[in-house]
């Protein structure tokens, strides 16, 4: 199995090469932030519990999101691996996943880090917040307040998959074709 965590701050591109990558290594997508999105449109509590988070650009609380991963991975066992795009965000998370996973014996292949400088990042997300009807997209100190909470938070978790030796940085700056190129020389050496 192929496990692949697609890792960096928001507006790293993260979703567009999960695209590529889904359809080039035959993998299955599992992204919070559109399961939590799908939750909001259906208006279940689930949904509005999250909501007040996702406009601050707060993390949502852990056991949420790690409860919704928990039963994908028990409603998708027969496929061929995973790709977790916004997933893991802190260390908690990244445990939990770990002991899912592991308790399946299909452990964490790499973790793939975009790199991108902040300025860069807040242009594509007000970028992305001219079309995509995203809030969060569409305030620049909800934007720096993500960004702030991905340092705080989230790329803590570089060290936590450098110690299980997992963790390769990519260049996210670029054509998405040359970003593409870098991940796939990347997974191809898993
Ligand atoms: P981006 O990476 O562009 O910020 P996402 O769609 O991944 O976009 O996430 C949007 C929001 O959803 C986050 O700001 C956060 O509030 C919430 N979210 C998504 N994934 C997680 C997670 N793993 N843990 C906690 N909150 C999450």
């Amino acid at each position: 199995m192929l496990n692949l965590v697609l890792f960096g701050p928001p507006g790293a591109g993260k979703g567009t090469q999960a695209d590529f990558l889904i359809e080039k290594f035959e993998l299955t997508h599992l992204s919070t932030g559109d399961l939590l999105r799908s939750e909001i449109a259906a208006n279940t509590p689930l949904g509005l519990e999250a909501k007040k988070y996702m406009d601050k650009g707060e993390l949502v609380p852990d056991e949420v999101v790690i409860g919704m991963i928990g039963n994908k991975l028990e409603a998708n066992k027969e496929v061929k691996g995973f790709i977790f795009d916004g997933f893991p965000r802190t260390v908690a998370q990244a445990e939990a996943l770990d002991n899912l996973l592991n308790g399946n014996g299909m452990p964490v292949s790499g973790m793939l880090c975009l790199e991108v400088e902040k300025q860069e990042l807040i242009d594509r997300l007000l970028t992305r917040g001219k079309t995509s009807g995203r809030s969060d997209d569409q305030d620049e100190s909800i934007i720096e307040n993500r960004i702030q909470v991905y340092h705080e938070k989230t790329s803590p978790l570089k060290d936590y998959y450098l110690a299980q030796d997992k963790q390769y940085s990519i260049d996210g700056m670029g054509t998405i074709e040359e970003i593409a190129e870098r991940l796939s020389e990347t997974v191809n050496k898993l």
